[in-house]
């Protein structure tokens, strides 16, 4: 700063000593006043610029003291002091304007960056489009916003019967061959007087376009931690929980029954004499088949139970909360919807073993103990279920 001030300091001594040599107050080389001034504030700040006025007007004012005029404020005075205020004011309403412009481009960036962060942070869907919300907010002041699913592809505005109306649409980068698709949009609204055209600076459009690609990536993600989820625990041909989401559900259950001392039970299915029908009819018969008890499955599963298809022709059922009593009346109840179907292939059967956790809580010794009571069902005459090691 003392640096800024010596050199405008040296400016206002130096047009003070051209002006002198070369006509006094009326020395074209007052015209370098004006100049400096412009260059300082546009250059500096209107701050600095204000000085270097004053110092001009001082330099005005000492030319005409030192000629010994009676008043230093002559009409040559007022003209120089009139061209040094409109430049300072002209220049300075400028660099207002940008200096407006730029806080608003930095208070854009800082929505942007909050919605980045929010957008990394989201653990569902609600929470993504509660972040483009707010985000769309803070970039349109002033603006209703709302965030809607699917729709157009491109930026749409318009007018509606209360105002104007903006929607930016969060679309899906698409992959080889696919068509773009609109995840969802930003839509805000204002009121307006009819007949007037919707305003919307390009600047401030662009950032609300740029929300909207965090949004639809932050979507995407989101979707593709779903599908791959799904794709990971599911059965294919069923629908069912596949071995790992077994393996996952039988653990957390157990954890739980520890946790809370309610019981768990676990329930094994296993297909009587499938192969038998595989080879009479087929193996599509089969998958049929095995399709159709796992609807049976899932039919007699309540919304905290997890169904299973563990092995070809192997289904499990984790039960929670249920113990042995509870369980055993659901094998049952599955054993006799399964022998009751009519299917084109004949009469299909199944064999259930059954095991309640009891406080313990070993996957591994359940599975185990499961089993063996099915194979007891098997070797019993199939068709049946066994709930006990004992005769
Ligand atoms: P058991 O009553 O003793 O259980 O006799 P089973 O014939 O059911 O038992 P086994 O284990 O000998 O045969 C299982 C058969 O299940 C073998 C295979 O043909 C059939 N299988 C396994 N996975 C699939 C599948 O995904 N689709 C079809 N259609 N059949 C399958
Ligand atoms: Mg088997
Ligand atoms: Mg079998």
């Amino acid at each position: 700063r003392l640096t800024v001030d010596a050199g405008l300091l040296m400016d206002a001594l130096l047009v003070w000593t051209l002006a002198s040599l070369s006509g006094g107050a009326r020395s074209p080389a007052l015209w370098l006043l004006p100049a400096t001034t412009l260059a300082t504030t546009l250059a500096i700040s209107p701050r600095t610029g204000l000085k270097a006025g004053l110092l001009a007007a001082l330099v005005v004012v000492g030319l005409q003291a030192a000629e010994g005029a009676e008043s230093p404020v002559t009409l040559e005075t007022a003209r120089w002091l009139g061209i040094i205020a409109l430049v300072v004011g002209t220049a300075a309403a400028f660099s207002a304007v940008n200096e407006r412009e730029l806080r608003r481009r930095g208070d854009r960036l800082s929505v942007l960056h909050r919605a980045t962060e929010g957008f990394v942070g989201a653990a569902g869907p609600d929470e993504l489009r509660e972040v483009a919300r707010r985000g769309a907010e803070g970039l349109l002041p002033g603006w209703r916003v709302e965030i809607l699913d699917g729709g157009a592809t491109e930026v749409e505005t318009g007018r509606d019967a209360d105002g104007v109306r903006v929607s930016v649409p969060a679309v899906a980068r698409p992959g080889d061959g696919d068509e773009p698709r609109a995840l969802a949009r930003i839509v805000a609204r204002r009121p307006a007087a009819p007949g007037r055209p919707v305003r919307l600076r390009r600047s401030r459009l662009l950032a609300v376009r740029t929300l909207a690609a965090s949004y639809a990536a932050a979507l995407e993600r989101l979707e593709l931690v779903r599908r791959l989820e799904h794709l990971s625990t599911a059965d294919p041909l069923t629908g069912l929980g596949n071995r790992r989401a077994f393996d996952e559900a039988l653990a957390v259950e157990l954890a739980r029954a520890r946790r809370t001392g309610a019981p768990a039970t676990l329930v094994m299915i296993d297909l009587d004499r499938f192969k038998r029908l595989n080879d009479r009819h087929g193996h599509a018969a089969g998958d049929r088949a095995l399709v159709g008890v796992a609807e049976v499955l899932a039919a007699h599963a309540r919304t905290e139970d997890r169904a299973c298809r563990v092995g070809g022709e192997e289904f499990a059922l984790v039960l929670s909360g249920a113990d042995a009593r509870a369980g055993r009346e659901v094998a049952e109840r599955i054993r006799r919807a399964v022998a009751a179907r009519r299917l084109p292939t004949g009469r299909l059967t199944v064999s259930i073993g059954v095991a309640a956790s009891d406080g313990w809580s070993d996957p591994g010794r359940l599975v185990a103990t499961a089993d063996r009571r099915l194979y007891a069902a098997k070797k019993a005459g199939r068709n049946r279920t066994v709930w006990t090691d004992g005769p």
